[in-house]
């Protein structure tokens, strides 16, 4: 990469004052013997002012409280689907061992019985599960 090509990208740090003294100089260095880059310099320069000048809008009160709610509720559900993931992976290889002993042991009318229990009670669990996290969605939308 060419030394213009290297600074090009440096211009606009430079002229936001967010260089380290390395960088900077690199870039001083170089804008004294490039009228291109001297000029953008200049340009970044002009606008980096400009910006400066502006009145900076106020935040709101509580924006960072619900910023940092969401961005909570966010990871909670990250964390939560990746937990229910897991624990249904584990409780189908439960499912399908206890399933498979029960027909080797009681023949398959036992095995049956135990996909209907396990068919009846995970439905339940699932609404369970589901109606508790519809609860927490509420609970949270109301902070
Ligand atoms: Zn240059």
């Amino acid at each position: 990469m060419s030394d213009h090509e290297s600074v090009r990208h440096l211009l606009a740090l430079s002229a936001a004052g967010l260089l380290d003294a390395a960088e900077e100089r690199l870039v001083r260095e170089h804008a004294r013997q490039c009228a291109r880059c001297a000029a953008k310099l200049d340009d970044y320069a002009t606008l980096s002012a400009g910006l400066s000048a502006l009145p900076c809008p106020l935040l709101l009160p509580d924006l960072l409280r619900r910023t940092n709610s969401v961005v909570a509720a966010e990871l909670d559900r990250r964390q939560g689907a990746a937990l229910a993931g897991g624990a249904a992976v584990f409780a189908l290889a439960f499912v399908l061992v206890i399933g498979l002993t029960l027909r080797i042991v009681g023949g398959d009318t036992a095995a049956l019985w135990w996909l209907v229990w396990v068919a009846v009670s995970s439905v339940f669990g699932a609404a369970s599960a589901l109606a508790l996290a519809s609860r927490r969605r509420l609970e949270r939308n109301m902070l």
